[in-house]
């Protein structure tokens, strides 16, 4: 899930990997630990620490060590508490050995009952240890030949990275189903599960595929397949800006994320809108256009706020284009039999591009002759590899867990993706042009709700007491609903519920009273009545309503008790303009309470694991 960094060259490597643990540390953990070596003395430093990658640091400078290569790790626990013995790297018996390791190895319990049998003695609860004993077991001399045995052994995700002391100035690299990019750098390589751990060194890459591994030596990298079948890949100049990582002066990345979103907007237009034409240029689904236009039916596939946008992207599609639209979470998708074929298009919506679920259903849906497409916004990611084709969010990294930025540039790009389909078949040049002359305003809509960021601030100051909340929305809004409840809980541990409107009366009016307040997407649009009747029945009831509502409705703010006004655009962008007060509104709650924005407890920004 979290995070592997590691360096060999002619640097000290102990500042290099403590840097990268820390540009990893956006993706949540619980510990952390590093193995580094010296390679003119064959000394190691060997550190882990359960909690903070500052905790790491402070040990580590006491011990002033330097070594010109190494490995480290943030660890998000999967098997066994977050401990120091369980923290990686995890050694073997003969303690020359140091791994870390990303992902769950399936079949660890019968791997180490074999091992155990024969003598190996395990410190850990981790399911992590066992590959560090049985490289040792397979160990005859050779170990690149080790490591490539061992993980035809095991079953499950890894990405790994491996050091020996008997092997000086060799770190193997191996990934299967969980990322590993190797940077080249000048006289040195660096390796990492993302590339913000080492943009700053080199931002030319390689990366590495499922089932394949790396031997990077002082000169040169050998990659191999586990049949030891030599691959040749030459580095890829990648355009990631570093950008990401500064705060700009705003309290937390999440909150510098949501003042971002007008740029958001505009990086993912960028280009991409033939306003005279009433039509969208998205170069990479050009190669597959008519198969898109060939399908029947589009599923989208995502989690968690992903599947919002996703859910959001039904309404958007259903409205443009003639196609029959779902969406499912990843992790459903992947287990059900579904009857696909050509005439299916699946769609995975991915920040990361690594979601182990969406990478799953997608999978999935490729064996059974599906097109597949992709909504990601990292480069170059396993899942922007993986599909058939498909659209870049283009908006820098995304440092926050919880995610901002990307929900509404995913969902801006939707509206892009629905155009192009649409304007091919039912949809006129009138409504097209409508809706990019639409779009292109949404960037100054958007600052005009982030000048109003001090209301909402007030606002959730108000309601720090409560405990629970309900979020409504009808139609387009129900998806903005669900998200507004998703982020307090995620980083407030707030309970909130998000609802369609229309099915509160079928359940959730019931824990309506004094002590249980809803936010409620009250914008002006088809549904705007409905929505006013719910808002009636929760007053009925004593509840306190915070409502989502159009500037100049001034009839609203005589039922509700606060109200946060949005600027109006068109019914299908209006829940993109929306979800902004839901952002600030879950930021200032969490930050009154005092908590870990950036990185929420439990948390991790990719989900590498199932
Ligand atoms: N399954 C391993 C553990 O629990 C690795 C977890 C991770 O990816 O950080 O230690």
């Amino acid at each position: 899930m979290c995070g592997i960094i590691c360096y060999i060259g002619k640097q000290n490597s102990v500042p290099i990997l403590i840097e990268g643990l820390k540009r990893l540390e956006y993706r949540g953990y619980d510990s952390a630990g590093i193995a580094s070596l010296d390679s003119e003395s064959n000394n190691v430093l060997f550190v882990k620490s359960v909690g903070k990658v500052s905790e790491l640091e402070k040990k580590v400078k006491s011990h002033k060590f330097k070594g010109d290569y190494g490995i480290a790790h943030t660890r998000w626990a999967t098997h066994g508490k977050p401990t120091e013995s369980n923290a990686h790297p995890h050694t073997d018996c003969s303690k020359k050995l140091f791994l870390i390791h990303n992902g769950i190895i399936e079949n660890y319990e019968v791997l180490k009952r074999e091992l155990e049998k024969k003598g190996h003695r395990f410190v850990s609860d981790t399911d992590t240890e066992v590959l560090a004993h049985l490289i040792e077991d397979n160990l005859d001399g050779n170990f690149e030949d080790a490591v490539r045995k061992s993980l035809g052994m095991v079953e499950g995700t890894f990405g790994i990275a491996v050091i020996h002391r008997d092997f000086p100035r060799k770190i193997i690299v191996a990934r299967r189903g969980s990322p590993l990019i190797i940077g080249v750098g000048e006289g040195e390589y660096l390796a990492a599960s993302d590339v913000n751990a080492f943009i700053r060194y080199t931002n030319r890459v390689i990366y590495l595929n499922d089932d394949e591994m790396a031997l990077l030596n002082d000169d040169n990298i050998v990659i191999t397949d586990l049949n030891l079948n030599r691959i040749s890949k030459e580095p890829e100049t990648i355009d990631w800006s570093v950008e990401g990582d500064d705060k700009k002066g705003f309290k937390h990345f999440m909150l510098k994320e949501i003042y971002e979103q007008p740029k958001t907007v505009e990086n993912a237009i960028r280009g991409r809108l033939i306003e005279g034409e009433g039509i969208s240029k998205l170069g990479g689904l050009e190669p597959v256009i008519e198969k898109i236009m060939n399908l029947k039916k589009l599923t989208f596939v995502s989690c968690g706020t992903s599947f919002y946008a996703g859910l959001y992207g039904k309404y958007i599609f259903e409205r443009l284009t003639d196609l029959d639209v779902y969406v499912d979470y990843a992790s459903e998708f992947r287990y059900r039999n579904l009857k696909l074929s050509e005439y299916d298009g699946v769609m995975a919506i991915s920040q990361s591009g690594e979601t182990a679920d969406t990478l799953a259903a997608l999978r999935e849906a490729k064996r059974k002759g599906a097109l597949v497409l992709g909504l990601v916004n990292v480069v170059g990611s396993t899942i922007a590899k993986e599909t058939d084709a498909g659209v870049y969010c283009h908006a820098g990294p995304e440092i926050g867990v919880a995610s901002t930025k990307i929900f509404v540039s995913q969902c801006v790009i939707l509206n892009l993706i629905a155009l192009l389909i649409g304007r091919r078949k039912g949809l006129s040049i009138f409504d097209g042009m409508n809706l990019i002359r639409e779009i292109k305003k949404l960037p100054e809509h958007i600052k005009t709700i982030l000048e109003n960021g001090n209301v909402i601030r007030d606002i959730a100051r108000k309601y720090l007491s409560f405990k629970d909340f309900l979020y409504i929305g009808r139609h387009l809004n129900y998806p903005v609903a669900m998200e507004g409840a998703l982020k307090l809980k995620e980083i407030s541990y707030v309970h909130a519920e998000g609802y369609p409107a229309g099915e509160m009366k079928h359940g959730p009016i019931s824990l309506i009273d004094e002590n249980f307040p809803t936010v409620a997407i009250a914008t002006n649009g088809f549904t705007y009545e409905k929505i006013v009747s719910n808002i009636q029945e929760i007053k009925a009831r004593n509840g306190k309503v915070i409502a989502i509502a159009t500037e100049g409705n001034t009839e609203i703010e005589k039922i509700v008790d606060d109200i946060i006004f949005v600027p109006e655009t068109i019914d299908i962008l209006q829940p993109i303009l929306n979800v902004i007060p839901l952002q600030l509104f879950a930021y200032y709650f969490a930050d009154f309470k005092g908590c870990d924005i950036d990185k929420p407890r439990n948390l991790a920004k990719s989900v590498t694991v199932e």
